[in-house]
């Protein structure tokens, strides 16, 4: 068992092939004579070497060293890491998507487009729009997209606004995506209810406010009561108001973004939609938007005309083009048929049921944690590891020593607002037998904090690697393997 605990680059042995091809007919042809010569390797790449059967086992025994969702609980607050029916995979592996092309005539991908147009109809139900876009990769980028047509909009109309307004429990890439875009963000802080304080808001909307982002239910899982008074104030201003739709898992089917005064919303279909998440992606992120906007959204659109399906480029005002083709459509897929499975009445039980199973758990596990925000939660709730800290132990060490009987950690330390955070969302899909059983052992480690803090001092005990020195994996990433460094594993690992 040993050898597959090895880097791919330690069982690599010199001639050694995967693959068996035919004899070439065709002339040899010397690279030297082909490209520029600066363009060429001195020496060979270094690849590893392997069998076939080498290379299935590493990776097989990789994957099942990580955590997935498919093989355990994934409180990740913010993130909604719930189970993607496999459903979504069965319709995204038919060849009539699978094997067509982005360039193929659009009368030839006819169905591909309906799915779009139809995702695209059902995203503004959802989210109370009136038009979307689904090319954004991820959540992120839809910030971005939305934002550069919140600057579109105020040019449109002559007007420069320099200021993007976001309350002091936005996730990070809100305030990113506004430097991204070119603009300068103003931090509103909560109130002691964990909301947005709006006499703190009025004192920083003027004529310089090209918009507010906010997210609601916002990162502590409060709603914020205020919104339409919210929504009031900035838009009496001028400015508008985009929705981060990150936690939209707590409102599916019981109200929407347009509802709430919102005039652009991002969706994460790799969070709310089932889509394959983690890793980097691929995810996907819709925006919405209200009339107004329409014109900026990017090109090409995916239009229905004369029942036709067809992708327009002739939008004089739109910002461009934010990605190669459509968006990632297979994800897009997957986000489809998830709507189509679950239809109305089910989304509207899925926000249901996470709201009802994250106050569940916040019940349980309340009296053993301080809890800076104690009220009826909507998907997630934070909790504080303050008491645990003034007997030695943080929130970093809980979170590991979590490792040790096989479940995920939660978010910890986001939002920032909140000391040794702890940010757990159960999701919907989760059995009452599951929430138990991590309850229980969260009830546990409170314990061993008190009773004997070592244990989660040093933990994980259980795990392939043990405790990892953040603060050197940080400043002297290994990123490039060498024999040298291949001896020194186990000393780097420790
Ligand atoms: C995940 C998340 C984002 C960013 O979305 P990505 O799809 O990861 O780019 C933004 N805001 C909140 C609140 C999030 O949880």
């Amino acid at each position: 068992m040993v050898e597959y605990n090895d880097l791919i680059f330690e069982i690599s042995r010199e001639g050694r092939v995967g693959s068996s091809l035919p004899e070439s007919d065709v002339d040899h042809v010397d690279l030297n004579d082909k490209l520029p010569k600066h363009l060429i390797r001195d020496l060979p790449a270094e690849l590893p070497e392997v069998s076939e059967l080498q290379l299935v086992r590493h990776y097989t025994a990789l994957s099942n060293k990580n955590h997935g969702i498919d093989n355990g609980f994934y409180p990740l607050g913010s993130c909604t890491m719930k189970y993607n029916p496999k459903i979504n995979e069965d319709v995204a592996r038919l060849e009539g998507f699978s094997r067509i092309h982005p360039y193929q005539p659009t009368e030839t991908v006819q169905g591909a487009l309906e799915v779009l147009y139809e995702l695209q109809e059902e995203l503004a139900v959802i989210t109370g729009m009136d038009a979307v876009t689904l090319q954004p990769s991820a959540g992120a980028q839809g910030e971005w997209t939305g934002l550069m047509m919140v600057k579109a909009y105020h040019k449109q109309k002559g007007e420069v606004r320099t200021k993007v307004l976001v309350p002091d429990s936005a996730h990070g890439t809100n305030p990113a995506s506004a430097t991204v875009a070119g603009f300068d963000t103003i931090t509103i802080p909560s109130n002691e209810h964990g909301l947005v304080d709006l006499e703190e808001l009025k004192k920083h909307v003027d004529e310089n406010t090209a918009a507010l982002m906010l997210t609601n239910p916002n990162t502590l899982g409060l709603f914020e009561k205020e919104i339409v008074e919210i929504a009031k104030v900035v838009h009496e201003a001028g400015g508008l108001l985009y929705y981060d739709g990150a936690n939209a898992n707590a409102i599916l089917g019981k109200t929407t973004p347009g509802q709430m005064g919102f005039d652009i919303v991002h969706l994460n279909l790799h969070k709310t939609f089932t889509t394959p998440h983690g890793g980097g992606g691929p995810g996907a992120g819709p925006v919405g938007v209200k009339e107004k906007l329409i014109p900026f959204l990017p090109v090409p659109r995916v239009e229905k005309v004369n029942e036709v399906y067809v992708l327009d480029s002739n939008q004089p005002l739109s910002i461009g083009r934010v990605k190669g083709y459509y968006g990632n459509f297979g994800i897009l897929l997957r986000a489809y048929t998830y709507i189509r499975t679950m239809g109305a009445e089910g989304l509207r039980q899925v926000s249901e049921s996470a709201v009802l199973h994250a106050n569940y758990l916040r019940k349980k596990l309340e009296p053993y944690f301080e809890a800076p925000y104690s009220q009826i939660c909507k998907h997630e709730f934070v909790l504080s590891g303050s008491r645990q800290k003034k007997l030695g132990v943080r929130t970093l060490d809980m979170a590991k020593r979590l490792l040790d009987f096989g479940y995920h950690p939660p978010t910890i330390y986001f939002p920032l607002n909140v000391e040794e955070c702890l940010m757990i969302e159960p999701t919907e899909t989760e059995t009452k037998e599951t929430l138990d059983a991590f309850a229980d052992v969260m009830i546990q480690i409170a314990k061993e904090v008190e009773e004997n803090p070592g244990v989660v001092l040093d933990a994980p005990h259980t795990t392939v690697i043990g405790r990892l020195d953040e603060v050197q994996a940080a400043r002297q990433p290994i990123l490039r393997y060498t024999k040298e460094k291949a001896v020194n594993k186990e000393t780097v690992m420790s």
